[in-house]
């Protein structure tokens, strides 16, 4: 790639502020002035920082060109399974900046934020809906957090019972925030294997649920792209022995409007807005993961929560067997009133959404079938998990495969998870995919495997294309260069 600059629209090589500046340039001219001027009091202002001197267009065109070197669902594909990086709607973030909401304080008292609360009110309805379950929380910022929310829920359920509990069932194709959010509520996660389908049997539940087990968090459809088609007898089990089933819903983009998740079993589950319901994955902003929970668990449900009285909308505490508050106000409000825009806008097409997603999926699998190894064969949800080892004669691994792809123009898909896939290659194309992007991923993909084959030294060295190839991520690690 040239990498002299100008020669190419994307320039790689963008020098600091500081190295481009001359002094006396100016970034904008003032008239001049018509009035005396004065000296401050005192030396009040000091030194000013050495800040470069630049002209506007020199500015602009930096950080112009440093946020080309972003890789984002604007620019293009982003497979990484488990994240569910659709495009979301520009709409729904301009509803979200609306001053109204935007500017809104969270200390204005519920006579001057009746149209917040109403949205709240009836986000939570729709979540609830959505999901088959009775009533829901906004306040946890995050998957994990909701996941820690729902274990604080299940905790106080068993106080309440009067049966104190020490242990959670996790499954191995679990993310791994379900078994740190278990143990940081002061569960012991009990790991469960799947079986040669990838799912959960029954079995392998009834020999480890007891009585001295709080519950099972489940992943439905699981991390390995398969829905747990034995959900509803393991959550009679579990049930059966007083536990809770825990549902951890991050995967919900494959199912909406299609499974009903309070019918297959689960008492609590989480959403992740910032996943399914139209808020960027991924890019460090805030995120949001509702906790919805069936009418046994809702006494608990954290504090304030927002109820309705003659058609007028306020913040209630009168919940005394509440977990109390696990947000500062009521949560990342932003991200709800894109997650309600989008809910709004699409209706009942949400069911199509999915039905798309679990279209694309399934056609990525059976293009890329035989060309790379899929360890459980059979029709995915939204994603798909294959391996490197048809690559493995070739001594060419999962790693070399998501850097060469970098060089095709995709963000590598998820690699190395879920654990139970040696080498996996998780991919989740997302139902926002048109089928000739699809086909274009397939196709580099292909490409990659035949220089797998017959050109091995390419893949050790990707990417090629990039601002950085291959790094060595041990000493990225170990010695980080902090200074640029
Ligand atoms: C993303 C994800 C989580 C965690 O969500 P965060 O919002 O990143 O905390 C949990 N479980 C599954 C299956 C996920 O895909």
């Amino acid at each position: 790639m040239n990498k002299s600059l100008g020669a190419t629209g994307l320039i790689l090589n963008e020098p600091l502020l500081w190295e481009r500046g001359k002094k006396g340039r100016c970034g904008f001219s003032m008239p001049e002035r018509d009035v005396d001027s004065f000296p401050l009091d005192g030396d009040i202002l000091g030194e000013g920082p050495d800040f470069p001197d630049l002209s506007e267009v020199e500015v602009i065109r930096h950080y112009t060109r440093l946020s080309q070197w972003n890789f984002g669902v604007d620019t293009g594909m982003y497979p990484l399974g488990s994240c569910t990086m659709k495009y979301n709607p520009k709409v729904n973030e301009r509803h979200a900046a609306l001053p109204g909401f935007a500017s809104a304080h969270p200390l204005l008292p519920p006579v001057l934020s009746q149209g917040i609360l109403e949205l709240m009110f009836e986000l939570e309805k729709y979540l609830a809906e959505i999901t088959g379950m009775d009533a829901v929380t906004l306040q946890p910022a995050a998957g994990a957090h909701g996941e820690l929310t729902g274990m604080l829920l299940i905790y106080a359920y068993h106080k309440k019972m009067g049966s104190l509990r020490s242990k959670i069932i996790v499954p191995d194709t679990a993310h791994g925030t379900n078994p740190a959010s278990a143990a940081l509520c002061g569960f012991r996660p009990v790991p469960v294997k799947s079986n040669e389908k990838g799912v959960l049997s029954p079995e392998a539940i009834r020999e480890v649920m007891d009585e001295e087990t709080a519950g099972i968090m489940i992943t439905n459809p699981n991390t390995l792209g398969l829905f747990e088609e034995n959900i509803r007898e393991i959550a009679e089990i579990v049930h059966a022995k007083g536990g809770i089933v825990y549902g951890d819903g991050a995967n919900m983009n494959a199912v909406m409007g299609i499974v009903d998740m309070g019918k297959i079993g689960f008492d609590i589950m989480h959403l992740n807005l910032h996943k399914t319901f139209s808020t960027p994955h991924g890019g460090g902003g805030p995120g949001s993961g509702p906790v919805c929970v069936k009418s046994h668990i809702e006494p608990f449900l954290p504090a304030p929560r927002v109820i309705e009285k003659k058609g007028k909308f306020f913040l209630s505490d009168e919940f005394p067997e509440s977990i109390g508050k696990v947000h500062t106000f009521y949560g990342n409000f932003g991200v709800m009133v894109k997650a309600y825009s989008y809910i709004r806008t699409m209706g009942p097409s949400l069911k199509r959404a999915s039905q798309l997603a679990v279209l694309n999926a399934n056609y990525i699998k059976e293009t890329l079938k035989g060309t790379y190894d899929l360890p459980y064969d059979r029709p995915c949800m939204h994603e798909c998990v294959f391996s490197d080892r048809l690559q493995e004669p070739h001594k060419v691994t999962t790693l070399d495969i998501a850097k060469r792809l970098m060089d095709y123009g995709f963000h590598p898909p998820t690699i190395y998870f879920p654990l139970v896939v040696h080498g996996a290659i998780m991919i989740e194309p997302t139902e926002t995919e048109s089928k000739e992007d699809i086909d274009r991923f397939v196709e580099a993909l292909k490409a990659i495997a035949k220089e797998a084959a017959e050109n091995r030294e390419l893949l050790l060295k990707a990417p090629h294309n990039c601002r950085v190839t291959r790094l060595d991520e041990t000493t990225a690690a170990r010695k980080p260069c902090l200074t640029g």
